[in-house]
């Protein structure tokens, strides 16, 4: 059996220096994916710095400054939070459409952010995975490859990243809030999540002992008609087949504005700039959305078993646009 310590941090700096000064140690936050990465033998920290104390709960919105959730909101708070809600619903569709109510009432959004990938190679333990042991080969490549990615991937990984909420955060360019060793600092949430690359075990850019504090969502008026469409396997409690977060800002027939991001078909939440960049300034109609969508997918890069995955990405972003053009959205 391997020791494990535990311990509550009763404040930012505390955690900070405690995390900071033992590279084998991990913020506790939830625990619903940790633990369960200690107790699947895929992460192995020999310290847990339990962060549940620290003041790092509020959901404000201001609309100068727009949304800001602390790192330690639970799932479901900012889910049912009347502002998230009403303001930007596809960030509010996208918690409740994740996991179930038991965890979304433990799970906090900085953990939702840092969540591994459900990759069955990387959680079993003993594959050959180069994102749980550098070099040590992707089983994935030529194995049971369904829900991997098929965007953003490299010869070293095709995970996909599960997060839902990433990817309403990505379409509407939310800033993750740190505080470190080093300092403050805000990244732009899609520099946030690290492609795969030849570094997959590389996941953010944050370093050790950096604390996720907050994360801001800049005021987003567009956001008030959007949506989260997922589709999966089965109704609830399962991770993304393929989803769509969508916008859409329409007058006189033309596009005037849109966001659009992806999940479940890329190795980071996928914002789909080639098609939002195909969309702005022209007609909202079915045609054009299809192009659009047929542009983002045109550099998809399918294994043997996920190339459903293009057709189905290019069909549920028509959808979703569509829902949101014709005000099915909320
Ligand atoms: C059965 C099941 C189904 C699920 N389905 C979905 C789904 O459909 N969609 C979806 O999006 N998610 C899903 N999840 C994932 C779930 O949303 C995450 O497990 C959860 O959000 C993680 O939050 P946590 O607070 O429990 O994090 P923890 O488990 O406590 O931590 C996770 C990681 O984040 C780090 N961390 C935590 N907080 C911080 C911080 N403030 N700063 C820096 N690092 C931090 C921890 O050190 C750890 O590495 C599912 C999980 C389970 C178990
Ligand atoms: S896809 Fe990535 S996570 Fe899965 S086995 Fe390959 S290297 Fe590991």
């Amino acid at each position: 059996m391997r020791p494990l310590s535990y311990t509550r941090a009763s404040t930012v700096d505390e955690a900070i220096a405690t995390v900071g000064a033992d590279s084998a140690s991990a913020f506790l936050a939830g625990g619903t994916t940790e633990i369960d990465l200690i107790r699947l033998g895929v992460t192995r920290p020999d310290a847990l710095v339990d962060i549940n104390s620290l003041a790092l709960k509020e959901i404000d919105f201001t609309p100068g400054t727009g949304l800001r959730i602390g790192a330690l909101a639970r799932m479901t708070d900012v889910a049912r939070s009347a502002d998230v809600v009403r303001r930007f619903p596809m960030i509010s569709q996208a918690l409740l459409l994740g996991a179930s109510e038991q965890l979304r009432n433990m799970a906090s959004m900085g953990g939702n952010l840092c969540q591994r990938t459900r990759c069955s190679y990387f959680r079993d333990g003993v594959s050959p995975c180069n994102k749980r042991e550098p070099g040590s080969g992707c089983s994935a490549m030529d194995g049971l490859n369904r829900l991997h990615a098929v965007l953003g991937t490299s010869d070293d990984c095709v995970a996909t990243h599960p997060s839902d909420v990433g990817v309403a955060l990505v379409a509407l360019d939310a800033v993750v809030h740190t505080l470190g060793p080093s300092g403050a600092r805000g990244i732009p949430i899609d520099d946030f999540y690290l492609l795969p690359g030849s570094t997959p075990e590389v996941e953010h850019p944050l370093e050790r002992g950096e604390l996720i504090v907050a994360i801001e969502v800049p005021p987003t008026p567009i956001a008030e008609r959007s949506l989260y469409l997922k589709l999966r396997d089965r109704q609830s409690y399962e991770f993304a087949l393929v989803s769509v977060a969508a916008a859409v800002d329409v007058r006189d027939g033309r596009v005037a504005g849109v966001r659009l991001a992806l999940g479940g078909v890329g190795t980071k939440p996928w914002r789909a700039r080639r098609a939002e960049a195909a969309l702005t300034g022209g007609p909202a109609t079915t045609e054009a959305f299809a192009e659009a969508a047929a542009l983002e997918m045109a550099p998809a890069s399918p294994r043997k078993d996920n190339a459903f995955k293009i057709p189905m990405a290019r069909r549920a972003m028509v959808r979703a646009l569509e829902q949101v053009v014709n005000g099915d959205a909320r």
